[in-house]
């Protein structure tokens, strides 16, 4: 029997009411939808992403996104959101707290516990690709585990490298931030540029020595899988999308 009964169905959509909406950036939120039960759980392991599905001008719309809640937080589950101009985006930005979204999970994804997690963890995150990497981590720090986590984290810009403050607390999480561009009157003392193979390159260890966990835009994992497999991390990494 399972500690708590799981909100989550894999194999329908059930509806989830969003009970906060908070702006991390200008286009990033992080909304919370409640479980039916205060001890629900998700019923999904760490690493798995979900899918939902909303309805936009008579159009049906299903999308994926990964929690950064951990599979043992009850009462709801948190998903951290880039709103721009997609569909998705569009019934984002328009939703208010007591809104519905239909969620079905888990999908699939990087399935990791405390008995498969590796001595060091290497996180590649682009933007909203932060969100399986931040529940990786915050699973490592549950689990008061050993793993050791280098993380590359990029964003278009600053304001768009959510969660810092939570990032550099955790004392075996070493964060390398890198930006697309720094807005004028902005500071900035880390690094401006995509992640690329030089970076790779700089801050993980050899593919013998870790694992590697990539999530991010479209472009950055088409071109990063390829510099990822010429420098051996062909059988030692997970790419999300
Ligand atoms: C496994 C997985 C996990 C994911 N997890 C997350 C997550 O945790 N958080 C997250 O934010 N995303 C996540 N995504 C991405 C997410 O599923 C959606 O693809 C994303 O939110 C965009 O959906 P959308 O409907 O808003 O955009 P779509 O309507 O699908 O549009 C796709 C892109 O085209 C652009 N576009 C659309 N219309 C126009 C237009 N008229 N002019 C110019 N550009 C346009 C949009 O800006 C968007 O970038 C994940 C994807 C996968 C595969």
């Amino acid at each position: 029997m399972p500690k708590h009964e799981h909100a989550l169905s894999p194999s329908e959509f059930k509806p989830f009411v969003l009970s906060t909406k908070t702006p991390m950036s200008t286009h990033v939120f992080l909304l919370r939808f409640s479980y039916p039960g205060l001890d629900n759980d998700s019923g999904c392991k760490c690493g798995e992403y979900l899918s939902t599905r909303a309805v936009l001008n008579g159009e049906e719309i299903i999308r994926y996104y990964s929690p950064v809640s951990i599979p043992d937080d009850t009462g709801h589950i948190d998903l951290l959101v880039k709103v721009d101009t997609g569909k998705m985006s569009n019934v984002f930005a328009m939703m208010r707290v007591g809104d519905v979204l239909e969620i079905r999970g888990p999908i699939s994804g990087f399935v990791c516990n405390a008995e498969t997690m590796p001595k060091h963890m290497s996180l590649i995150a682009g933007g909203t690709g932060i969100a399986p990497c931040l529940q990786i981590i915050r699973q490592i720090i549950a689990d008061k585990s050993d793993t050791k986590v280098t993380l590359l984290y990029g964003a278009n810009d600053p304001s768009e490298l959510v969660f810092r403050d939570e990032l550099d607390s955790y004392e075996n999480v070493k964060t390398i931030y890198t930006v697309d561009y720094v807005p004028n009157g902005v500071e900035w003392n880390g690094r401006v540029g995509y992640i690329n193979k030089e970076m790779i390159q700089s801050h993980l260890p050899s593919p013998d020595d870790t694992f590697v966990v990539m999530c991010g835009t479209w472009m950055m994992m088409k071109t990063l899988r390829v510099t990822l497999e010429e420098l051996g991390y062909a059988d030692k990494m997970f790419v999300y999308g």
